[in-house]
Parts: C-alpha cells; sequence; structure tokens
C-alpha cells in the first residue's frame, strides 16, 4: 500500500453527514496518511478546525471560498483570521476567483482574495487557492505583490500551458483532483509538463469523483486513483508519485508524518 496525502476535501458537507467515521477509515486503509479538509466559509472554518483536534491525520485550511464572499461580514474576518493560529490550521483556503459561476460579485471577489493575501504576508500559512475563468485576472494580481515569493497551491488546476509556467514561476505548487482522470479532459500536456517536486493530488471530496466513479461521491481514498492517473502520464509508477507528492505536501504545508 502506498503513502498518499489528500491534499484537498470537504469532510463536513452534508453527503458525508451518515458515514464520515466510514470515510476516514477507507481512507486510512487505502493508504491516505494525511487530509487537509478545506473550509469554505465561516462555519466550515470552525468545522474543520473541530475535526482536526479529534484526529491526528487530519489538518485543517480556513478561509472563504469566492462563492461565499459577498455574505461575509468584518466582524466574521477577524473570527476567521484568530484560527489561523491553531496548531492543525496549515493553510489559507480555499480563496481565490470564481468568474464561471459569478455567485459573489466580481468586485468583491477581488476585494477578499486581497485581504487573504495580505493574511499570507501576517502569518506565513501557504495558500490553497481556487480559480476558475478568471485566469487573466488572478495571475497579474499576484504578481503585482510578488514575482516569486508566494507559497501555496492552485487546486484542481485547468490551465493551459502558459498560465502553468506564471503559476510555477510565483512559486506555487499545482494539485490535480479527479478531473484529470475525465475522457474530456483535455490539458494531458499540460500535467506531463509539471515537474514532480512541484506536484500534488487530491479529491476536492465529495466532488470530482475519479472515474470510474464518475458522477458519485467522491471520497479521500479515491485519491489513489488521482495518483495513478498521474503516473500513467509522467509515465513513472504509482509509488514514485505518491512517494514525491507526499514529500511535496508535507514540505509545502509544514506537516510530520
Ligand atoms: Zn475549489
Ligand atoms: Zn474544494
Amino acid at each position: 500500500m502506498t503513502r498518499v496525502i489528500d491534499t484537498h476535501t470537504h469532510l463536513y458537507f452534508d453527503q458525508f453527514h451518515s458515514d464520515l467515521d466510514d470515510v476516514i477509515e477507507r481512507a486510512r486503509e487505502s493508504g491516505v496518511i494525511a487530509m487537509i479538509n478545506v473550509a469554505t466559509d465561516l462555519e466550515s472554518s470552525k468545522n474543520v478546525v473541530d475535526l482536526a483536534e479529534a484526529h491526528d491525520d487530519i489538518y485543517a485550511a480556513v478561509g472563504v471560498h469566492p462563492h461565499d464572499v459577498v455574505d461575509v461580514e468584518e466582524e466574521e474576518l477577524s473570527i476567521l483570521y484568530d484560527l489561523l493560529s491553531h496548531p492543525k490550521v496549515v493553510a489559507i483556503g480555499e480563496v481565490g476567483l470564481d468568474f464561471y459561476h459569478d455567485l459573489s460579485p466580481r468586485e468583491v471577489q477581488k476585494r477578499f482574495f486581497q485581504r487573504f493575501l495580505d493574511w499570507f504576508y501576517e502569518t506565513g500559512l501557504p495558500l490553497i487557492i481556487h480559480t476558475r475563468d478568471a485566469n487573466e485576472e488572478i495571475v497579474p494580481l499576484l504578481q503585482e505583490r510578488s514575482k516569486a515569493g508566494w507559497k501555496g497551491v492552485f487546486h484542481c488546476f485547468s490551465g493551459d500551458d502558459k498560465m502553468a509556467r506564471q503559476v510555477l514561476d510565483m512559486g506555487f505548487h499545482i494539485s490535480f483532483t479527479g478531473n484529470i482522470t475525465f475522457k474530456n479532459f483535455r490539458n494531458i500536456g499540460v500535467v506531463r509538463s509539471i515537474p514532480l517536486d512541484r506536484l500534488m493530488v487530491e479529491t476536492d471530496a465529495p466532488l470530482m469523483a475519479p472515474v470510474p466513479h464518475r458522477g458519485k461521491r467522491n471520497e479521500p481514498a479515491f485519491v489513489q486513483l488521482v495518483a495513478q492517473k498521474l503516473a500513467e502520464i509522467h509515465r513513472l509508477s504509482i509509488e514514485e508519485v505518491c512517494h514525491q507528492t507526499t514529500q511535496n505536501t508535507l514540505e509545502l504545508f509544514g506537516l510530520e508524518k
């Protein structure tokens, strides 16, 4: 069994309500040595911290998803900020820009994202970045503040070659979900071009279930299928991919395993 880390999951979603303990156990049995449970708003930020306190191998990321920033009040932000100093909180996320769904006004998304970038500078915690249909906006916005000094990951990456270069040049890692196992995934060449020491794997569970579970509920145990696909694309063994992505994850998020 190969040790692997699911760097992005949402264990507090309703889909896990009735059998979360089984889901966590199945992950462990399949070789998942750690999971990063990523918040999307204030309530889930409190929730991920609670779950991380209860399990050694579950870590927390605290932040507000671009979909949800429109509902956030100033005093809620200071509660979130205080959570960042919790020892099991290993990242700020997920944060970013989503101009595909546009669930929050774009100006509000940008304002909040800038705020979360301030937090990066203030805490040194890496960023977990969600971006969709906003690549043209997010890259210059980051470059304006730092050309190469970033620490973090672009999760569920779907950008092109140019975007991948820009993101890597700024210092970021790139992670993939079940998206790379889908028949209609177009950017296999981009995946292959990313150096192994900057790659990570994730599920984004309960969403984005990899083939052969596509369309069903995803869970952290399935991260092995993402690693398997990455191995095929990079023409490596799954052991090599799991070993290196685990190493990258431990270093980026400062996890002890
Ligand atoms: Zn996301
Ligand atoms: Zn997510």
